[in-house]
């Protein structure tokens, strides 16, 4: 089960350290996340496993770290000085700014008025001043894409690794947009990674037989990530590709498809990343001597700056009409564009689960049954004065709204109904529009929270690969030295190999449940039986605890390595 909403999720990034707002001691600052001990490690986790799908898994593909600041002409030839803007649209009603083309109707999204102005183009590049002087010559851009970096160092690296077509360069690294709606959470922020590919491949024309042309190599990337996501845990009836219409498609691009994860709540489908052909488009705009006919297909200016051609020597080439061997030419480009942020969002949503642990006895469960109906008696009065004084001469300002009382009944006997599996749905019932001003809420809300604690967990179903620790290690007593230098020492043992934790800060149950909650995969308790002492043919052993099925097996110390090796492979 996905998260149910976007806000279970964002509470417990904060209450477990994986994101803080950014500044936040400050009053924060809008829209800026910082990833904490654990979200470092799940973004980081992210990426590896990106990088090593898309660069150390295939035969075909090199790596590069290209500089943020660049020269400005990238970004007048690339086309982001004219063009990467986005159509601003204010409503004159309520203030606030909307993209053009997230507007239904055009109509505000905040207070549905139609009182808007026209749109207006806004570019979303950074500007910065490189050196002590604040002139127009000084002027550089926070890239907005890594793509560029890889573009205007293709030579560099064709010729330092003597690749031939098709082949890849990856990256990934910080981006910076001055978006004009930020939010939902860290699904668009205005700082943010990128893992971008440049996938390098023959233009139609110089195909030889048996090769793969450029849409066939474009489907083949569209599956590949399509599957990296299901694979490292997404469901794939939460994932969809998604052809991008003639409108949306940028004129050089042959096809984009993006893949949308389904996010809970209003996000709803989403935008994980685009995968793009786009043909000779970038290579030739960073190009000097491409011909005038190219230039008019492709509707580019003239590049009177670059000091090169950014073209590829196919000495295998023939040409059928002279038979000449060799060509030179611009390839094409796939471009496969993710955002890590935006996949460690999904990933997170995608993993959260709550669920029932063991059910509490019927006579644990009576004083909250009679607080629930104590709380919908009293509610139901509360509607039936509400509506009375509507029918004398319409509510007050204060007064409650029957129509919120209402929802928060309906929600609270449908909990009652489903206890005990419906516990984990009372603080939402109980977190309802005006439930904050029933008294005897407070009362309902003490009691489940309660029995959450005792009888629920969090558990945060995430890919080992991606798992921010892989194994926790508790010793039962922490007043037993012997006990603890053991746990200490396994600890030390796996740490060169996984993400190892050491924790001897509560309870064991207490301890288990905050390692679920967290998501890792495993959890090893030493005990008094790994002392030997009563059996000895339980010495040297320890119990490791599976996070989801929270089954426990017993194992030897000396086989954990290869035990956790081949479970997190
Ligand atoms: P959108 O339409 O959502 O603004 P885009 O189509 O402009 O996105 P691209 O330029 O294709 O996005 O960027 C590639 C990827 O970078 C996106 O698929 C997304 O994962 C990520 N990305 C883009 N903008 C943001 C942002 N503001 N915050 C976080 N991630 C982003």
């Amino acid at each position: 089960m996905p998260a149910p909403s976007m806000e279970r999720v964002v509470s417990l990034c904060k209450r477990r350290g994986f994101i803080f707002a950014n500044s936040e001691i400050y009053g924060g600052f809008v829209s800026t996340w910082d990833y904490g001990p654990l979200g470092v490690e799940l973004k980081n986790n992210v990426m590896r496993a990106w990088w090593r799908s898309v660069v150390y898994e295939r035969e075909d593909m090199e790596g590069l770290d290209a500089a943020i600041l660049m020269n400005r002409l990238v970004w007048k030839y690339s086309g982001h000085e004219a063009t990467f803007t986005d159509p601003l649209i204010d409503c004159r009603n309520c203030k606030t700014r909307h993209r053009a083309d997230h507007l239904k109707d055009r109509k505000s999204t905040n207070c549905g008025s139609t009182d808007l102005t026209e749109a207006r183009n806004f570019n979303q590049m950074f500007k910065t001043i490189v050196g002590p002087v604040e002139s127009e010559e000084n002027i550089a851009y926070l890239r907005p894409e890594t793509a560029q970096g890889i573009f205007v160092n293709f030579l560099n690296v064709l010729q330092t690794t003597r690749r031939k077509l098709p082949f890849g360069i990856a990256q990934i690294g910080k981006v910076f947009r001055n978006e004009i709606t930020p939010g939902n959470f860290t699904f668009r922020t205005r700082e943010f990674e990128q893992m971008e590919i440049e996938y390098f491949c023959k233009p139609p024309k110089f195909l030889q037989p048996g090769e793969k042309n450029d849409v066939e190599l474009h489907q083949e990337w569209v599956d590949q990530r399509f599957a990296w996501y299901v694979n490292l845990g997404i469901a794939r009836e939460r994932l969809r590709k998604r052809d991008q219409t003639p409108e949306e498609l940028a004129h050089y691009a042959k096809a984009t498809v993006d893949i949308e994860y389904l996010f809970p709540g209003s996000l709803g489908f989403s935008e994980l990343e685009g995968i793009a052909n786009r043909q000779d488009y970038d290579l030739s705009a960073h190009s000097r001597d491409v011909p005038e006919e190219d230039l008019v297909r492709l509707k580019l200016q003239k590049n009177t700056d670059s000091t090169t051609k950014l073209e590829y020597f196919d000495d295998q080439y023939l040409d059928p009409v002279t038979g000449k061997k060799g060509a030179r030419y611009i390839p094409y480009v796939i471009e496969p564009s993710a955002g890590p942020t935006r996949a460690t969002l999904a990933f997170l949503c995608e993993a959260y689960d709550e669920e029932l642990v063991s059910e509490p006895k019927e006579e644990e469960l009576k004083p909250l049954r009679e607080a629930l109906a104590a709380a919908r008696k009293n509610i139901d009065k509360k509607i039936a004065e509400a509506e009375k004084a509507a029918q004398k001469g319409g509510l007050k300002g204060d007064a409650p709204n029957p129509d919120h009382l209402r929802s928060i009944n309906q929600a609270l006997e449908k909990a009652e109904v489903g206890l005990p599996n419906s516990l984990l749905n009372i603080e939402d019932a109980c977190s309802l529009p005006g439930a904050d001003r029933i008294e005897l809420l407070k009362k309902v809300r003490q009691i489940a929270g309660k029995l959450c604690d005792d009888y629920t967990r969090v558990v945060l179903r995430l890919h080992p690969q991606l798992a921010p620790i892989k194994v926790a290690v508790f010793p039962l007593m922490k007043k037993e030295p012997r006990i603890v230098e053991i746990a200490r020492q396994i600890r030390r043992d796996l740490q060169p190999l996984m993400r190892a934790v050491y924790d001897d800060t509560g309870a064991i149950g207490r301890l288990y449940r905050r390692q679920d909650e967290i998501g890792t995969p495993f959890c090893i308790t030493v005990d008094f039986e790994t002392l030997g002492e009563k059996e000895p043919e339980l010495k040297n052993t320890v119990t490791v605890r599976d996070r989801d099925s929270m089954r426990q097996e017993r194992i030897a110390i000396s086989d954990l390595r290869n035990f956790l090796m081949e479970k997190l492979k």
